[in-house]
Order: structure tokens, then sequence, then C-alpha cells
């Protein structure tokens, strides 16, 4: 049944392959956005712009790990306990009397400056405090609990590269470096558009036929966790003059535009066209599953990823499409989703030639792996097929079946959206 026109290769001619869509996103899109300085607080998600070198060491000063009693190494016995006399007190923030003296300790709180010659900390669980005497048992390593000046990062090294996407811990680091603001790459506007006679705004009453529009819900979340400015363009009837116009103005004033639906080859499927007429098309048909139908190409000078009406098909394909897009248009440097080791639990059959995606939840370990059950509903159009798993077996172009026990790659949505 439905066979052959589900069959990749019944349209003819080739369909272009995962990697050399990419590497074609990665040729033909080049960065747009100029740079800016923005406070520290509103760098969130935003692109590094210049390589950043560290203007002090962090830590600044040599300091305590942990709260304890700093002592000379040498002054400790080996193999037996050594009882020393506390002489100082130094809290953090706060400068030690001097130099630690020979055969005596200086109770040191974490994060507070280590004094000269104290090479070592013992944490205070492991000593007895009697008064002014601290006794400290054997065992433990010169340098312990101490952390050295310029350890996390030394003055003048490159402490992150123009490109990164600035995460939390990212803006923690500049922090740590006294940043108050940072270079950046503009943010990318982008225009977002859905397709389809039938698509009616979440909200409104559904006549026979017609459905809510789920995927501009999930692009527009998808753009803004990538830190771009979203227009919404709402929904836009299938109608080949009204969309033409419609995308013509959207190239105008944004980066890039992103639309679902209208791009297989039905007749009332009119994004590809309008692609052609108002613009150039790179290729409208990749080799995957699910997701075939997606189309990249520019009008005016402006690049269109259009994705597949099918929900699941749109965020697969934003990731591997739009994404990329994003990444080359503000310098960002590619994200590469990781794939993890699972062992699938079901038997599955596909075609050569197309790379296809399994949506799973992964269940507990066997054999030291975790083990990957296979939803159990496969339309690309099921949403719950998204919201109730965890991720999405890759099966590569050459794998033809699967048997139960197999390994497989896994990849979790996390690292795709
Ligand atoms: P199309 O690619 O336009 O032929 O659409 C493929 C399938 O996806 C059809 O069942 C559409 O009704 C559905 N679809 C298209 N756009 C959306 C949307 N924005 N939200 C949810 N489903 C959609
Ligand atoms: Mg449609």
């Amino acid at each position: 049944m439905a066979q052959l026109s589900d069959d990749c290769f019944a349209f003819g001619g080739s369909l272009l392959g995962i990697d050399a869509a990419r590497a074609m996103i990665f040729e033909r899109v080049t960065p747009v956005a100029g740079i800016e300085r923005v406070p520290l607080r509103q760098a969130l998600g935003r692109t590094l712009a210049e390589d950043i070198a560290a203007p002090i060491a962090v830590p600044g000063y040599d300091n305590s790990a942990v709260d304890g009693y700093a002592v000379r190494f040498d002054d400790l016995h080996a193999d037996r306990a050594t009882t020393l006399r506390c002489v100082d007190r130094i809290a953090a923030g706060h400068d030690p009397a001097g130099a630690l003296g020979p055969g005596v300790a200086a109770r040191i709180f974490t994060g507070a400056i280590l004094p000269d010659a104290a090479d070592v900390v013992i944490m205070q669980e492991d000593c007895e405090r009697d008064g002014d005497l601290v006794t400290i048992r054997p065992g433990i390593k010169r340098g312990a609990n101490t952390r050295r000046a310029g350890e996390d990062v030394a003055r003048g090294t490159i402490a992150l590269t123009a490109g990164r996407r600035l995460g939390p811990a990212e803006l923690g680091l500049l922090a740590a470096l006294g940043f108050i603001e940072v270079p950046v790459r503009r943010r990318l506007s982008v225009a977002l558009l859905s397709t389809g006679d039938e698509v009616r705004e979440p909200g409104e009453r559904l006549e026979r036929g017609q459905i809510h529009d789920a995927n501009r819900f999930i692009l527009a979340g998808m753009l803004e966790r990538l830190g771009v400015e979203v227009t919404d363009l709402g929904i836009v009837r299938d109608d080949q003059a009204n969309l033409g116009n419609v995308l013509r103005q959207a190239a105008d004033g944004h980066d890039l535009i992103v639309t679902s639906g209208g791009v297989s080859t039905g007749e009332e499927d009119h994004v590809r066209t309008a692609i052609a007429n108002h613009g150039s098309l790179y290729f409208w048909r990749l080799a995957i599953k699910p997701g075939r139908p997606v189309a990249m190409g520019q009008i005016g000078a402006t690049p269109l990823a259009g994705l597949p009406g099918n929900p699941v098909a749109a965020l697969l394909t934003f990731a591997l499409v739009a994404r990329p897009m994003i990444e080359a248009l503000s310098a960002t440097t590619p994200s590469v989703a990781r794939r993890f080791r699972v062992v699938s639990d079901f038997a599955y059959k596909k075609r050569a030639g197309r790379r296809e995606y399994v949506r799973v939840s992964l269940g507990p370990a066997a054999a030291g792996l975790a083990r990957a059950t296979r939803y159990h509903k496969e339309g690309a159009g099921m949403l719950t097929s998204l919201t109730e798993t965890d991720g999405l077996v890759e099966l590569p172009e050459e794998t033809t079946r699967l048997e139960p026990g197999a390994e497989v790659d896994f990849v979790p949505y996390n690292e795709l959206i």
C-alpha cells in the first residue's frame, strides 16, 4: 500500500544527502550579522564576535579550596599525627598576618588567601582542635586542597573563542574575568510563517477539515532558543501570488525566512514555486525520513528554509537545515548533535540511501547501554510522538534492517533543539 508514492525515489531524480546539504548551507550562507557590544546580562544566547583574552588570572591568588588548616607540608610527619600551634586565622576576603612560619598552622576558610610558604590545607574534618593546637592525621599529599593562581584561567590566554554561543556558564566565566560588556553578533531577525488553507490559529473554532497551527509554535520556540528575533507573519493561504508577495516582503528587512508546509510536489504546494519565481532554489528534497520535502533557497538575497508541514518533520528539518543556516548567518560555531550508543529493542526495515530517524524512549540499561524503545505511533504528524519520547535513533543511509539487540546511535532532543 502506498509503497511507491512513499518511496523516496518515486519522483525520479536523486535526493540530496544530509551531509551534502549541510556542506551546501555553509558554502552558500555567509555571516550577515555585524558586531555590537552588549552588557553581560543581555548576552545570554548571543554569539561571541571576538576571541576573549583573559585580562586577569582566575583565581587571582593562591587560596584554600576547603575550610581547614594551612600548613607547610614538610612540617608533617609522614607516618604519624602531627600537632601544630595555630598562629593565624584567615577568612575569605582578608589578608593573612604574613607568611606562614615553620612548625605552625593557620586556620583558613574556603576561598581565603593561602599564606606564603603554606603549601597544603587539611580539611577541618580531618583535624582535631584543642585550644590553639591542631592535630593532623598523616596521609595528605603536598598541594592538597589548595587552588593555585591562574589554575582556572591563566592571564593572557584565550578564555573563549569567537563564534561561541554564550550560555550561562560562559557568562559566568566572562564575569569572573571582570567584563561588564561583551562583543556579540547582532541579533538575527527571522520571518516565520505557516502555509495551508486548512491551518488556523489556536483559539479559532475549527470547521471541518481544519487544524490548529502547531508548527509555528514549535518553530518559534526553537528560533527563540537560538537567540534570534522572530517576526511572526502568521498563516498564509495556499495561493501562489499571495505567497510570492508575502515572501518578497519578508525578504526585505529579515536575515532569514522560515516557512512550514507547502514544499512537497502537490499542486497546492506553492513554497517551492515561489522560491523558484522570486529567487533561487538550492534543494527541495533531502534523503531523510521523516522530512524528505524540505527546501532551501533564497528570495532576493535572503535565505529561506522551507520546512515540511508535518510537525515531526518540521522539527527535525529545523534542526538539520534551519539551525545550520542560522549558525552560518550569525558566524556561530556550528553545533554538532552528539550521538550516544544505545541498544535497540525493536526490529526495523528501511531503504538504503536515506537517513531515517525513529522516535524512541530510553529504558533501563541492557549490557551497559540504555535500551531504546520505539514509539508505538509513527506518523510524521504525531505530536505526541515528540512529547512522549526522549529522542531519535539515527539510522544511517546504508542500513536496511535492524534487529532487536543491535547497537544504534541515539540523539536526545536537547542536542537538536
Ligand atoms: P504540506 O506539507 O503542506 O502538504 O502539509 C503536510 C501535513 O502537515 C498536512 O497534513 C498538513 O495539514 C500538516 N500541516 C501543515 N502545516 C501545519 C501546521 N502549521 N501545523 C500543523 N500541521 C500542519
Ligand atoms: Mg499544505
